[in-house]
C-alpha cells in the first residue's frame, strides 16, 4: 500500500502543488534559487509514483552524481524501497547506462572505455604530433576545447570540414577527424561522446527509441538552464514531439530551473534551452514560483540587488517570510592570509559560542587554487575542513597510472591508457621504440596493441634486441594479470597489478616524500576498489545497466513491470566488475566528494561546484576585481553578466548568515598585486552591510614607497567607522590607486610579462581601479590584464 497521494501535497505552496500534480502536457518550472524548484521535482516523482506510476517509468536527470543520491534517498523515504528501480542520475551516467546496454547497434564493445579531459587530451596531442602541426599556433588545449564545442553543438567531423571557414577550423577539423578515428579504434568514447552518441543511437535507430519512449514515461530535469545543446536535442529525443509509427504518445516532461543560475556557459550551457521551451514544445504549462524558504530577507535583497544588473533577464520577483535576520558581515583584508585568519577567527567564534556547526559552513571562492591559505590558516588553528575539488584523486598520476592498467586489462584497444603504461615503471620500452611501434600499427591499419604483439614476436624490424625483449615482456605481463582479472574481484587484480609491474616497489624504495604520500594514494584505491565489490556484493544499489538486455531483447516484452522486475533480479556477472568499476570511478565529478552531514568539517570549494546546495553560515571571498569577476571577464560583457551570475549563485546558498570579504593585496604570480574591490560588492546596497573592517586611508606616497610591508592600521574595525564607508572603501579610495598604477599603455605598445613573455597590445579600456588592457602574447595566447599595481610588466 503507497502512501496517500495528498499527504505528499502537505507543505507546499500553491504554485508548487501546481507543478507537483501538473499531468499532461510538457512543463516548465522557471524560479529563483531557493524557491524549491529541486523540491517540487522530489514530490513530483514521489507523487507519480503514488499515482500508480511504476518506478522503472521514471528518468530524473540532476547536475551531480551526489544530487542524484540524494534525489533517490528522498524519494525512498516519502515512497518507500521500490523508488530505488527509477533511474536518477547525470546526463552522463544515463548515457552510459543506455550505451552499454545498446553498444552492438553502434557497433562499440561493451567494455568501451570512457576518456576524461587528460586522456583526450593526451591523444590529441599524439594526432597533432602526427600531423606535425605546430603546438604553439595549435595547442592541444585550444584545439581540445573546440572539439568539444563542436559535440556539444552536435556537429560531427565532415560538417565541421565543410564548415570551416579559416585556418584554424580546418587544422581543427581534420584534428577532430583522426580523434574520432582514433577514439574508435581504442573503443573508448570521450565525455562528449557519451551525449552525442546516444543522441545518434535515438535519431536512428527508431526501434531503440521506440522501446525507451516506451519505457520512460516521465522525464524530469534538474538545473536545466546548464543544459547544452546535445543535451536538449537528447531530452527531446528521449520524450518524443509526437506519437512514435506504432502510436507510443510522448512521454511527460518536467524541466526546472533558472536562468539567472546559469554558470556553465564556458562548457556549452546555453539558458535558450529555458528561455525557449515555450517555442520548443508549443504545447507546455509554466509555473513560477516567489517564495524563497533558504534564505533571509537581507541576503535575498543582496543577491536580487546584484543580479538586477544584469541585462536581457526577466526580472523575477523572489521574497522571503524568514525576516530581515543579520547584517550581511562585510571584512577588508590586508592581504589574503589576513583574509583566511579573519574568516579561520570567526569560524572558531561562530561553533564556540555555539551559533553554527562546522557542517554548517562553507567557504566559497572563484579558483582551486584560493584554497591553499585557507587550508594553511585552519590546519594552524586545528578547524576542520574538507575541500572539495581542487587536484582529485583520480586526477593523481599514480591514481591514473594504476587506473590506467586496469583500462587495459579491461579493453585492450584503450591505446591512450596502453602508451601511459608502456614504460611505467621504466621497463627499457623508449620513445624511440614506441615510435616504431605506432609507425608500424598506422602502416599496417591494426592497433597499437597488436602492433606490440607483433614487436614482441620479432615481426618490427627496426627494433633492435633489447627493446624486443622489453616490450615481450611488457606484452607477457599484462597477459599474466589478464588471467588474474578474469577470476578475481577488482581490488585483488589492482594489488596484483601493483606488485608484478613493480610499481609499488619503486615508490617503496624512494625517499622521495611524495612517493610516500604516492603510495597511501594507491592504498586509497585499493580502499576504493575494495569498497566497491563488498557494496556488489551486497547488492546493495543497481551500478548500472550493464547487465541489463538490450533495447532488442526486449523491444517486444511487456510492461514496464516485468522489466523491473528482470532489472532488479538480474545479478550482475562477476567478470563485468572490472568495467563496472571503471566506469564508476570516470563519472565521479568534484561535486561528488561533499563530505557527507556529521562529518564536523568546513567545507571549501569553489563557486561553481557550489551549485543546488545551501548552508545556515557562508563566506564569499576575494571579492575583488579580477578575482571575482575573474580577469578574463573584465571588459567582456557576456563574461561578466556569467560572473554576476556567479555572484548571484553564491549569495543563495547562505540560509542564515552571509559574510563578503576582499584581499587589498593578493599574490598572483608570485607578486603582490593590489586589487580594487569587486564590482559585485560594490553592487550590494549598503544599508545591508556590516563592515567589520574597511579599507584604511592610504596616502599616497606611503603606497609606492612601502608596497607589500604596509600594515593596516586595525582600529578601523569600529562599526561605526564603518557605517561611513560604502562597500568597504573610504569615501576618497581615488587617492590611494592612482598613485598605484604602474603602467600607462596604448595600442600598439610592446610589453614584456614575468609569465607571458614579450608582447603587443591590441586595446586598452577603462581607467583607474578598472583600467584593462589586451595584449597579444603570442604563443603565450591573447590576456587580459588589469593594469592597477604591481602587475608583472613591464612598457618596452
Ligand atoms: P536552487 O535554485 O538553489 O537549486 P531550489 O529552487 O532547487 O534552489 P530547493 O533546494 O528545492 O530550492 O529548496 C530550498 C530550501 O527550501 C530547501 O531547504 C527546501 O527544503 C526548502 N523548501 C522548499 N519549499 C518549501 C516549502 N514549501 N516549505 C518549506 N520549505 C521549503
Ligand atoms: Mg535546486
Amino acid at each position: 500500500p503507497g502512501p496517500d497521494p495528498e499527504h505528499l501535497l502537505t507543505g507546499l505552496n500553491p504554485q508548487q502543488r501546481d507543478a507537483v500534480v501538473h499531468t499532461g502536457s510538457p512543463l516548465l518550472v522557471v524560479a529563483g534559487a531557493g524557491s524549491g524548484k529541486t523540491r517540487v521535482l522530489t514530490h513530483r516523482i514521489a507523487y507519480l509514483l503514488a499515482n500508480g506510476a511504476h518506478p522503472g517509468q521514471i528518468m530524473a536527470i540532476t547536475f551531480t552524481n551526489k544530487a542524484a543520491a540524494e534525489m533517490k534517498e528522498r524519494v525512498v523515504e516519502l515512497v518507500g524501497r521500490r523508488a530505488n528501480a527509477m533511474w536518477v542520475s547525470t546526463f552522463h551516467s544515463m548515457c552510459v547506462r543506455v550505451l552499454r546496454r545498446e553498444c552492438k547497434t553502434l557497433g562499440l564493445s561493451s567494455s568501451f572505455s570512457i576518456y576524461d579531459a587528460d586522456d583526450s587530451r593526451r591523444l590529441i596531442t599524439m594526432i597533432a604530433r602526427e600531423l606535425e602541426l605546430d603546438s604553439k599556433r595549435y595547442p592541444a588545449r585550444t584545439l581540445a576545447v573546440q572539439i568539444s564545442n563542436l559535440k556539444n553543438e552536435l556537429v560531427d567531423p565532415e560538417t565541421a570540414a565543410e564548415r570551416a571557414g579559416n585556418d584554424m577550423e580546418r587544422k581543427v577539423a581534420q584534428v577532430y577527424e583522426a580523434y574520432q578515428r582514433r577514439l574508435a579504434d581504442s573503443n573508448a568514447l570521450d565525455f562528449d561522446d557519451l551525449i552525442m552518441r546516444t543522441v545518434e543511437l535515438l535519431q536512428h535507430h527508431p526501434a531503440v527509441a521506440e522501446h525507451y519512449r516506451r519505457r520512460f514515461r516521465h522525464v524530469l530535469v534538474d538545473e536545466y538552464q546548464d543544459t547544452n545543446h546535445a543535451q536538449y536535442v537528447l531530452v527531446r529525443e528521449l520524450v518524443g514531439t509526437g506519437p512514435t509509427d506504432s502510436g507510443v504518445e510522448p512521454a511527460e516532461l518536467c524541466v526546472v530551473g533558472d536562468a539567472d543560475q546559469s554558470i556553465y556557459a564556458f562548457r556549452g550551457a546555453t539558458i535558450r534551452n529555458i528561455e525557449e521551451f515555450e517555442r520548443d514544445y508549443p504545447q507546455a504549462r509554466t509555473i513560477l514560483l516567489e517564495q524563497n524558504y533558504r534564505s533571509t530577507q537581507t541576503i535575498l535583497s543582496a543577491a536580487n540587488a546584484v543580479i538586477r544588473r544584469n541585462p536581457n533577464r526577466r526580472d523575477k520577483r523572489l521574497w522571503s517570510d524568514a525576516g530581515d535576520g543579520e547584517a550581511i558581515v562585510g571584512y577588508v583584508a590586508d592581504n589574503e592570509h589576513d583574509e583566511a585568519a579573519f574568516v579561520a577567527g570567526e569560524i572558531d567564534r561562530l561553533v564556540d559560542d555555539g551559533t553554527a556547526t562546522f557542517n554548517d559552513i562553507a567557504v566559497f571562492y572563484r579558483t582551486n587554487n584560493q584554497s591553499r591559505v585557507f587550508e594553511e590558516v585552519f590546519i594552524r588553528l586545528g578547524l576542520p575542513y574538507r575541500v572539495v575539488g581542487g587536484v582529485r584523486f583520480y586526477e593523481r598520476r599514480e591514481v591514473r597510472d594504476a587506473l590506467a592498467y586496469l583500462r587495459v586489462l579491461d579493453n585492450p584497444d584503450d591505446t591512450v591508457s596502453l602508451r601511459r603504461i608502456l614504460n611505467v615503471p621504466k621497463r627499457g620500452i623508449g620513445d624511440r621504440a614506441e615510435a616504431v611501434v605506432a609507425a608500424h600499427a598506422d602502416q599496417e591499419r591494426i592497433s597499437f596493441a597488436s602492433a606490440l604483439r607483433q614487436a614482441a614476436a620479432g615481426k618490427v624490424d627496426a627494433l633492435n634486441t633489447r627493446a624486443r625483449r622489453a616490450i615481450a615482456g611488457f606484452v607477457d605481463l599484462l597477459d599474466e594479470l589478464r588471467s588474474v582479472a578474469v577470476e578475481s574481484d577488482v581490488a585483488e587484480v589492482l594489488e596484483q597489478v601493483l606488485e608484478r609491474t613493480g610499481y609499488r616497489a619503486e615508490l617503496d624504495a624512494s625517499d622521495d616524500p611524495q612517493d610516500a604520500t604516492r603510495l597511501e594514494n594507491l592504498t586509497e584505491l585499493v580502499t576504493v576498489a575494495r569498497e566497491f565489490t563488498e557494496a556488489r556484493g551486497g547488492g546493495a544499489e543497481p551500478t548500472g545497466g550493464e547487465a541489463e538486455p538490450s533495447a532488442e531483447a526486449v523491444v517486444a516484452a511487456a510492461t514496464p513491470a516485468a522489466e523491473d522486475a528482470e532489472e532488479e533480479t538480474l545479478g550482475l556477472p562477476a567478470d563485468d566488475s572490472l568495467s563496472a568499476f571503471l566506469e564508476r570511478v570516470s563519472l565521479v565529478a568534484d561535486a561528488d566528494s561533499l563530505p557527507e552531514s556529521g562529518d564536523g568539517v568546513v567545507t571549501l570549494m569553489t563557486l561553481h561546484t557550489a551549485k543546488g546546495l545551501e548552508f545556515p553560515v557562508v563566506f564569499l571571498t576575494g571579492w575583488e576585481d579580477g578575482v571575482f569577476p575573474h580577469m578574463r571577464a573584465l571588459g567582456e560583457p557576456a563574461e561578466q553578466a556569467e560572473e554576476r551570475r556567479l555572484a548571484y549563485v553564491g549569495i543563495t546558498r547562505a540560509r542564515q548568515q552571509l559574510y563578503v570579504s576582499r584581499a587589498l593585496m593578493r599574490s598572483a604570480w608570485g607578486q603582490p598585486m593590489t586589487n580594487p574591490a569587486s564590482r559585485f560588492l560594490t553592487e550590494i546596497p549598503e544599508e545591508l552591510v556590516q563592515w567589520r573592517r574597511v579599507e584604511p586611508e592610504r596616502a599616497a606616497p606611503q603606497v609606492r614607497s612601502t608596497w607589500g610591508g604596509r600594515r593596516a592600521d586595525r582600529t578601523g574595525s569600529d562599526s561605526a567607522q564603518a557605517g561611513l564607508a560604502a562597500h568597504g572603501m573610504r569615501s576618497t579610495p581615488a587617492k590611494g590607486w592612482k598613485d598605484a598604477v604602474a603602467i600607462k599603455l596604448a595600442a600598439g605598445d610592446r610589453v614584456t610579462h614575468d609569465k607571458y613573455g614579450l608582447g603587443t597590445v591590441l586595446s586598452t579600456e577603462g581607467e583607474g581601479p578598472r583600467a584593462t588592457a589586451t595584449i597579444d602574447f603570442g604563443s603565450a595566447g591573447t590576456v587580459k590584464l588589469m593594469l592597477i599595481g604591481s602587475v608583472p610588466l613591464t612598457k618596452l
